[in-house]
């Protein structure tokens, strides 16, 4: 048996930056990974879906040059093979840079085993024994597949195998239209594939906001081949499979499932430590110290939680729980919430949403704009998008905004960094706007906001001296 005094499980973006702050006060600590090095980020998440989803609207870029006086784009073509090819070496250029930047401590920190709980203190990691004082558990999330899918077997993908693709395929279903779904399924289909994405009710990329729902559902549903009515039925026709919702049918070569995420609990066999549990079955932990409820020596960090699953989140979860193991109990903010969906047009949620802010009671306006008509939208042939600003009635504190448009990955932003100074709708206008840039749209929807709140409006947006 191996005696430590930290263990962290999973080297992924959570495990990774826990060592991070662990390695600051200690070498007396392991890593135990099982599965690829490289973190999902990089192998089979945000950058490899990121580079495919450049590849295809780069291509869809060629449908308005005829309009802008650019001709041949007709011509332009794809190489499936070579599309693919480009994914995986930047993709593995990503991992490159992940396990590189390992290599100072994998030699003597690392643990390329799978680990499960025989006590709260020690770990069985595939017959080696490891006695730890706290354990870290980042062991993040995998693709959830749906049991009535099962027996289509050969024909899913999940993100996990999408990338590994030779070429990209003829037809494909999109099973599930949240964030993942709905950025790979509309690169497939500027990609020229034969999309069908699949929901079981109409919402898509967890937007909230009724309007901006409604508005975001016709646009994606106008440009592609979406159902809402879940699936009815599946059978084999010969190498393809036939799916039916309850509208619509297709013929496709694959399904990817893209219906949610599990948190990598179970093969932790964590039920011997009597955990205290949610409704979902899942330890509960504190999200401001990130350790597990009744267990001063166990920490969670990243997709495990079931929470947050995005990057930044894991990050810095990873950087709370490894800073506490090592310097005792101090309680740490979250930042204000921002997701982004990588659509074009991009959506974007930040700080409350719709939703929590009805939930909450809240008395707050909302501030709109279109980009439909916006002066830089309309350069750039990207007139499509709704934005609402969200803002405290009595006061006008910024609270949160949902937007779908161009670049919303950036004005998400711009805003999340006011609602994160605390600044009202008068003092956001108060800053500078360029021209003609998409930003004059997010100051349309704030002095929309602005007459509807009761912060006392100033004479101009231009502080007096
Ligand atoms: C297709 C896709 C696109 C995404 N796009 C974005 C995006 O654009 N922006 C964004 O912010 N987020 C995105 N995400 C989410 C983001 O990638 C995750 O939130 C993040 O990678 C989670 O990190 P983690 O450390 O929790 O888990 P991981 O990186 O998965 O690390 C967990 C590690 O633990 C190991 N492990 C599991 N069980 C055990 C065990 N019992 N013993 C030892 N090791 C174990 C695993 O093998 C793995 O190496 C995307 C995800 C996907 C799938």
């Amino acid at each position: 048996m191996k005696k430590i005094d930290i263990a962290i499980i999973g080297a992924g973006s959570g495990g990774l930056s826990a060592r991070r702050e662990v390695a600051k006060k200690t070498n007396d600590y392991l890593v135990i990974n099982s599965g690829p090095l490289g973190t999902t980020c990089a192998r089979v998440g945000c950058m490899p879906s990121k580079v495919l989803i450049q590849v295809a609207n780069d291509f869809h870029r060629r449908e308005s040059f005829v309009e802008e006086g650019i001709l041949g784009g007709e011509k332009l073509g794809l190489d499936g093979i070579a599309i693919m090819k480009h994914v995986r070496k930047l993709r593995d250029r990503f991992v490159r840079g992940v396990t590189e930047d390992m290599t100072s401590w994998s030699g003597t920190n690392l643990l390329q085993k799978k680990a499960k709980f025989i006590d709260k203190n020690t770990l069985d990691c595939e017959g080696e024994i490891i006695q730890a004082n706290k354990i870290i558990i980042a062991t993040g999330s995998s693709p959830s597949v749906p049991d009535s899918l099962l027996e289509f077997k050969d024909f899913l993908i999940t993100t996990d195998q999408i990338f590994e693709l030779e070429t990209l395929p003829k037809s494909l279903a999109v099973i599930g239209l949240g964030v993942i779904g709905l950025e790979l399924g509309q690169a497939m289909h500027r990609l020229g594939v034969d999309v069908m994405g699949i929901g079981r009710r109409r919402v898509i990329a967890g937007i909230s906001d009724p309007e901006i729902s409604e508005y975001t559902l016709k646009k994606f549903s106008e440009e592609m081949n979406l159902s809402f009515t879940g699936i009815q039925s599946v059978e084999r026709v010969g190498s393809k499979l036939l799916i039916k919702t309850g509208d619509k049918e297709i013929l496709v070569e694959k399904v990817l499932v893209t219906s949610g995420r599990t948190p990598n609990w179970k093969s932790l066999e964590l039920d011997k430590l009597g955990l205290e549990l949610d409704e979902n079955k899942r330890p509960v932990y504190c999200r401001k110290t990130f350790k597990l409820n009744g267990h001063d020596h166990l920490y969670v960090a990243g997709d495990i939680t079931g929470e947050k699953p995005i990057l930044h989140e894991a990050s810095d979860e990873g950087k709370i729980a490894g800073f506490n193991a090592v310097n005792g109990r101090t309680e740490f903010q979250t930042r204000t919430e921002l997701n982004i969906t990588f659509t074009d047009p991009n959506i974007a949620d930040v700080g409350k949403r719709y939703h929590e802010l009805v939930e909450s009671g809240v008395s707050f306006e909302t501030g709109k704009v279109s980009f439909e008509g916006q002066g830089r939208s309309i350069v750039k042939l990207k007139e499509k998008g709704l934005l609402h600003v969200y803002g405290e009635k009595s006061s006008g504190l910024l609270l949160g905004a949902e937007m779908f448009g161009p670049d919303a990955e950036h004005l998400g932003h711009l805003l999340s960094w006011a609602i994160s100074q605390k600044m009202t709708v008068n003092q956001t206008l108060a800053l500078p706007f360029y021209h003609p840039v998409i930003e004059e749209g997010l100051r349309t929807a704030l002095r929309d906001l602005r007459s509807k709140v009761d912060e006392e409006i100033p004479p101009l947006e231009i502080y007096k001296i």
